[in-house]
């Protein structure tokens, strides 16, 4: 298990398949995603949506998340 992999698991809500290098793709949270646009490294903490969203390290992951989760409540 990577270091930051259940962190971004327990964000995310789902579990991840990362790479020998901790590399993976998934559905990213902040807008309506149909192609896996979101980037992470689980090594690294590192994350990029290829769709414009954003990039950054696991904790402004986790702010952006708040946000965005306060948002729609
Ligand atoms: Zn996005």
């Amino acid at each position: 298990m990577f270091k930051y992999q259940r962190q971004f698991e327990d964000f995310l809500g789902q579990a991840l398949r990362p790479n020998s290098k901790g590399q993976t793709y998934t559905f990213c949270p902040f807008h309506d995603d149909r192609r896996q646009s979101l980037s992470i490294n689980v090594a690294s903490g590192l994350w990029k949506c290829h769709a414009g969203c954003g990039q950054g390290n696991i904790n402004i992951l986790k702010n952006r998340m708040r946000r965005h989760i306060r948002r729609y409540l």
